[in-house]
């Protein structure tokens, strides 16, 4: 399966995405992810992302459509988008890239939340720096207070998660991202409305049953 996760930043789209790739064995494609990556590395593509980052802005389409098609390639099979595309200009790029490839994305999911649940869940999430788990300290608490349950590392909050930066990352969305669900919106692909407010558990059960259903039409 292919699948797009959409959704505000904070609405749950990594926590949603590990549990998806356990249940379908897919990839998963964070942009976030692979760009911080890439920041840890002092790559080229990470020292130019780095500001933007920082401050809440997006990183300019060129240079992650290169590197999110470059992950899909990579990727082959089946994958879970995460993070991409959060703009009509990335969106755009896809489907081209897509079609370039003779393939096509199976589903798209959409997390929808409120802005003040989301400020809640970025300034409380805490994740591994070593293998990326991620946590929140009242939602989804490690074994031991900032311990990550795999590894033993000491959990980091990230910077961007800091209240002055959370809160230009949603008028980001709002003002980028937001219309990338309106532009599949007007294809005919079927886009699967998930209440992202929900606990945890329940998201996903709600993702599994859609995910299920596709996958038993074969996909
Ligand atoms: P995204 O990838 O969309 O930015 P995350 O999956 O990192 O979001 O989740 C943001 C924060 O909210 C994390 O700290 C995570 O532990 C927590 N979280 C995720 N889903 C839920 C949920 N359904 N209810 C409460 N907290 C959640
Ligand atoms: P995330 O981990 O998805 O919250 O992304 C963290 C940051 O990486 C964002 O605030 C952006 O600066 C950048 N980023 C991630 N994905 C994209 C994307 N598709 N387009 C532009 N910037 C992105």
């Amino acid at each position: 399966m292919k699948l797009i996760l959409l959704g505000p930043p904070g609405a749950g789209k990594g926590t949603q995405c590990k549990r998806i790739v356990d249940r379908y064995g897919m990839n998963h494609l964070s942009s976030g992810d692979i760009l911080r990556a890439e920041r840890s590395a002092d790559t080229n593509l990470g020292r130019k992302a780095q500001s933007y980052m920082d401050s809440g802005a997006l990183v300019p389409d060129d240079l992650i459509i290169e590197m999110m098609v470059g992950a899909m390639k990579k990727a082959g099979g089946g994958y879970v988008l995460d993070g991409f595309p959060r703009t009509v200009a990335q969106a755009e790029a896809l489907d081209a890239a897509l079609e370039k490839a003779g393939e096509q994305i199976d589903g798209i999911v959409n997390l929808v939340i409120d802005d003040q649940i989301i400020i809640g869940r970025m300034t409380g999430r805490r994740s591994c720096p070593k293998c990326g788990a991620v946590y929140h300290i009242e939602n989804l608490k490690p074994k031991v207070d900032n311990i990550c349950d795999k590894d033993g590392e000491p959990l980091v909050q990230r910077k961007d998660d800091k209240p002055e930066v959370v809160a230009n990352r949603l008028k980001t969305y709002h003002e980028q991202t937001a219309a990338v669900v309106g532009y599949y919106t007007k294809t005919d692909k079927e886009i699967m409305t998930i209440d992202a407010a929900q606990s945890p558990e329940a998201v996903t059960a709600s993702v599994f049953a859609k995910l299920d259903a596709l996958s038993d039409q074969g996909r």
